[in-house]
């Protein structure tokens, strides 16, 4: 009996237009005699389109206004053997919607409220990895009622991390509002900006020198596997949002030319990381390899990574022997696997 998938797409976050590339391409790739897809696009305001507007929105790219509450739509993806919540950031990757379908009781695909508001925050990533034994960049939180009433302690202890170092928003992706701070003097306007966009704010220390950025694929539930290691080769300072989002500016490579050692111990870790922050399904996990000094330090965790047919997830996973029909079938096979 063909499966009856719900594939949700859009969403509130910054990466709106990102997911709704990655639907167009999932939606090609799910084997017809097999699933029976309905895409819903949830628009920016975080409403759910009915099926003509879902369809000009996943045509045109953008989604158009209207739609229903999300609770009234929910109740009606009961129908519905699972869902794929295709959604990147927060509102969509950071466990709310993960939470809403628990709640619903509809299988779906990746992570649960867990792993996907643990790993959705730099700050939480941290600790929990930090207790698991991972190799990370030193780091501090700041909140905004601190920023806003003892300034000085927010740079204090930025001091104690040296410079340069970077400022991000804890939940946000696609490098928005990340700044590289050279000197004491840039701080300040940092911090604004990371602030304007959340409320947990991360300061890290810069890696020794300009980090390789390697990256790996896992796939599975209980018994993961990790992808060959990619990598993302640009000129920028840093992998900043133009550079990631303006074709020619950065190139993949898999696998990555690394000594075999370095290869072992990143797939390793990655596999550590996505048991530790309770993953499941698939995650991307990146790193920072120091070619100087021979360290592998963990950067972040995507458990919902960029999904066209020419993103990193997936082609780290062809490495592995996964065509992308083949992985986003698995996919949902491991959705709806008793975990
Ligand atoms: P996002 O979730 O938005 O992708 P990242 O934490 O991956 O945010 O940071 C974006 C980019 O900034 C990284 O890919 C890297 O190029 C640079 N970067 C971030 N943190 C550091 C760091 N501690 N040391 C060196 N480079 C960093
Ligand atoms: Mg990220
Ligand atoms: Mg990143």
């Amino acid at each position: 009996m063909k499966r009856r998938i719900l594939l949700l797409a859009g969403g509130q976050s910054g990466e709106h237009e990102v997911s709704l590339m990655s639907a167009r391409s999932v939606l090609g790739a799910l084997p017809r005699d097999r699933f029976d897809v309905t895409p819903v696009v949830i628009s920016k305001e975080g409403r759910w389109l009915p099926p003509t507007e879902t369809q000009k929105a996943l045509e045109s790219g953008a989604a158009p206004t209207g739609g229903d509450l999300v609770l009234h739509r929910v109740a009606s993806a009961e129908g519905y053997d699972a869902v794929f919540p295709l959604l990147h950031g927060p509102m969509g990757e950071d466990g709310t919607v993960q939470g809403l379908l628990t709640l619903a009781g509809i299988p779906f695909v990746g992570s649960g409220v867990l792993g996907s508001a643990v790993s959705m925050d730099k700050v939480m990533t941290k600790q929990v990895l930090a207790s698991a034994g991972i190799p990370q960049v030193a780091w501090r939180l700041a909140v905004r009622r601190e920023w806003q009433r003892a300034p000085q302690a927010v740079e204090a202890r930025a001091a104690e991390l040296g410079f340069p170092l970077f400022v991000k928003p804890a939940n946000l992706g696609s490098s928005v509002g990340i700044s590289k701070v050279s000197a004491a003097a840039e701080l300040r306007p940092a911090l604004d900006l990371a602030f304007s966009l959340d409320r947990r704010v991360i300061l890290e220390a810069m890696t020794a020198h300009k980090p390789r950025e390697v990256e790996v694929g896992v796939l599975g539930n209980d018994a993961p596997i990790a992808s060959p290691v990619g990598e993302l080769r640009f000129e920028a300072d840093f992998y900043d949002y133009e550079t990631k989002y303006t074709e020619g500016l950065a190139t993949m490579h898999v696998p990555a030319d690394l000594p075999p050692e370095v290869s072992e111990r990143i797939r390793e870790t990655a596999l550590r990381a996505f048991r530790a922050l309770d993953c499941a399904g698939l995650a991307r996990v990146d790193f920072f390899y120091v070619e100087e000094t021979g360290e592998v330090l963990l950067n972040e965790v995507n458990t919902m990574p960029g999904f066209t047919t020419t993103s990193m997830y997936p082609k780290l996973l062809e490495a592995a022997g996964y065509g992308y029909s083949e992985l986003v079938t698995r996919l949902v096979e491991l959705a709806l696997e008793e975990r």
